[in-house]
This record gives C-alpha cells, structure tokens and sequence, in this order.
C-alpha cells in the first residue's frame, strides 16, 4: 500500500534509494521487525546497475566479493559466470535478491523523494515524494547512491549539438549502434576505459577527450573459475571475515604486505610487481605495504604500471582509419597523480583493437 496524497503514511523506517544498499537496508529493517519501505526514482531496482548499461560495465572488485554476504544461502546459491561480473549481470542479480527475499512489496519505483524535514517535537521524519505522497518515520535512511546524480559537463554548445549526445550512467535500454559513426568520448575514468574499446570495435572514428590520466590495470577478467567458486563457498563466512581484516576490503586472499617497495633490489621489486600485475585487478597494492603510505615507493609502482601500459599508447594509425583514441604517451602519462590513490580503472578489453 503506498502513502496517499493527502493522509501521511506511518513507518519506522523510510529508505531512499533501491540499489544495493536500500535493499540491504529493507532487509535489515525487516529482520528487526520494523515496518519499512523504499521509495526509489527508477522504474527499477539496482541502482547503479540499472543506471549505467552502457557497453562494458562492470564490476572491478571481484563478483564473488561485490555481492552480499548477509545471507549464507543467498551467497550459496546465486552462481557468477565471470570473475569481474558485467552490468547485465549485476542487475539481475539485484532482481534477484529482491524476488529471493520478496523485498519488492515494500519497494515502490517511480517515487522521487523531493523533501524531507525533521521535527523535532514528534521525533519525526516527514517525508514528500515527488508524486505529493507524503511519509513519517522514525528513521529515514539515505541510500541514495555516491553516484547516482549523473555530472554532465559544461560544455559550450552541448544544448545545440546536432548529433546524439549520451552518458554512460543514463544509458538507454536499447542498444545504440555506433557503425560509421564518428563519436567522441569525454573521459577517462572507469566508465570511459570500459566504453571506449567497445565503441571503437563499431565507430569509423573515435577521439578520446581526456583532462586528467588514469592508470589502468588489467583485470584479467574471465569466465570464472570452479574450483576457486567451490573453494570460497566451502567457506564464505570465513573469506568475507577474511576481506573485513583486509586494508582494502577486498583480495583477502593475498597474504597482507609487509616489505616495502623501497628495500628491495630493483630486480626483485620488477618480479614482484610483475607477479602481482599478473594477478590483475588493483592487486598490485597488496605487493608492498607502502605503496599507498610513501610518495617513493607509489612512484616505483606508478613507473611500472607506466612501463607495462606504454605500447598501448605507440604507433598511431591516420585517423582516417582510426580504431583508437588519438592520446599520446606523453599527454596520457604527464601530470598524472600519484598510482591507484585517485580511483584507478580496471580493463577487461584493451584499449585499442
Ligand atoms: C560503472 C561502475 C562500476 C562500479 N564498480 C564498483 C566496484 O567494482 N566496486 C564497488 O565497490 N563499487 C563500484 N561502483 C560503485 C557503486 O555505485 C556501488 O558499488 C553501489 O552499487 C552503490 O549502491 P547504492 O545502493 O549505495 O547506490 P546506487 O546504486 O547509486 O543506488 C541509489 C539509488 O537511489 C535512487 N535515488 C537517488 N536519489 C533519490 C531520490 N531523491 N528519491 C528516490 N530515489 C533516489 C537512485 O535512483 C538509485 O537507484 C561502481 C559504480 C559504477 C557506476
């Protein structure tokens, strides 16, 4: 039942916002015997991976950690095919979780939370949605996403561009087709390392705008593997216990860093981090403990992760042909900031075809 327009519908908990973590929260809520309900803009859940269906989203935290570990059974049953799960996948695993837990009674899409004040008297959360509902609750919880507001550039002349203009975390549903088309893409970060070398396999051409550099490491995606799945699921309970000790949250399987980047020969330092390139994904961190605590030792490990993405940004091909972005090394790798500390990117397809 939804609040009506005029009477002001009462809850122990209101919570905005239905991806992963609003229907974490209806979960929770419920499991304390509280009434709750989550109003979410979209016409569905997910969030982020209902949002952002743009050709090569993912995941760059491994699938068998970017999932929920609240529920043992859940945890148990639900199967991943990759080991960097892509965005159709994520969102059906949101559905999933909505159906296999029957949260969706008490979600209610197409609601946009417009207003909410606290009163102070009544201990009471007032809440107004954009259709004139109207709510009051103990509790009104937030998961309205880091990322959920899309920032589109400033950029003159964008309102009278005649070609189509698309954002990656406003993607539609149907799929866009790029054959012969000559496309720009304005970024560099995670969404535009995942986009770009999919729209460059359709696009007669394609220039990449880039302000600022990202590093990039592979993330030796693939399908994944069974014995590794068996093996975690034969203890789950302990691997997500295992990732909380991790100073990242994650790769818990990694035994914890203790040398430092700086003590070490310039041969083995080069084999280590070679080693744990090979491992991909933002592996590399856990190779010295410093990496992330001294400027040096970031540096070593930037100049490597230079190093081994260098021939991805040689040999330019006329852009009459060109299938790649038109960076260059030097723009690609000057005024970059210290390594994985400004949110690194992950690639599953190389840059260029
Ligand atoms: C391409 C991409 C890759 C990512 N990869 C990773 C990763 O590998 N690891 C990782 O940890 N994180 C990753 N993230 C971050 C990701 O956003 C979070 O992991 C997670 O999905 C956030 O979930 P959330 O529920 O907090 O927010 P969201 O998924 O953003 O959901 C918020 C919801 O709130 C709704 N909402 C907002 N305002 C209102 C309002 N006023 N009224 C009603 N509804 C509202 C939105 O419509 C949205 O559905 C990635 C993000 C992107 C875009």
């Amino acid at each position: 039942m939804s609040a009506s327009m005029d009477a002001e519908e009462h809850l122990d908990v209101l919570i905005v916002g239905a991806g992963f973590a609003g229907l974490c929260m209806l979960y929770k809520a419920r499991a304390l015997r509280l009434s709750a309900r989550v109003i979410e803009a979209a016409p569905s859940v997910g969030g982020t991976w209902y949002y952002n269906r743009y050709p090569g989203a993912r995941v760059d935290i491994q699938s068998l950690e970017y999932s929920y570990a609240f529920s043992e059974e859940l945890q148990q049953q639900w199967h991943w095919t990759e080991r960097y799960a892509s965005q159709p996948e994520l969102l059906r695993y949101a559905n999933h979780v909505a159906d296999r837990l029957a949260l969706r009674g008490d979600i209610q899409l197409n609601t946009r939370l417009v207003a909410a004040t606290w009163d102070q008297d009544s201990r009471l959360w007032h809440a107004t949605a954009h259709t004139g509902e109207r709510w009051s609750s103990r509790f009104l919880v937030m998961a309205a996403g880091l990322l959920s507001s899309p920032n589109t550039p400033h950029l003159e002349g964008l309102e009278s561009f005649a070609g189509r203009t698309l954002h990656t975390a406003r993607w539609p549903e149907e799929s866009v087709d790029f054959s012969g088309k000559s496309v720009g893409v304005v970024g560099t970060g995670s969404s535009g390392v995942q986009v770009i070398p999919l729209i460059a396999r359709q696009a007669r051409q394609l220039t990449v705008f880039q302000r600022t550099p990202a590093y990039v490491v592979p993330a030796h995606n693939g399908p994944l593997d069974p014995a590794w799945e068996a093996r975690i699921k034969a203890d789950y309970a302990g691997f997500r216990s295992r990732s909380r000790q991790t100073f990242t949250g994650f790769f818990s399987e990694l035994p914890p860093p203790t040398a430092s980047a700086l003590a070490v020969s310039n041969e083995e330092r080069l084999a280590r981090f070679e080693e744990y390139w090979q491992i991909g994904g933002f592996a590399l961190l856990f190779a010295y403990y410093d990496i992330l605590l001294d400027i040096r030792a970031n540096e070593l490990a930037a100049e490597f992760v230079r190093t081994r993405s260098a021939p991805r940004y040689s040999t330019p091909r006329p852009r009459s042909c060109c299938h790649r972005p038109t960076v260059s090394a030097a723009s690609a790798c000057a005024s970059i900031a210290p390594a994985i500390t400004k949110r690194s990117t992950c690639r599953t397809s190389h840059w260029w075809m």
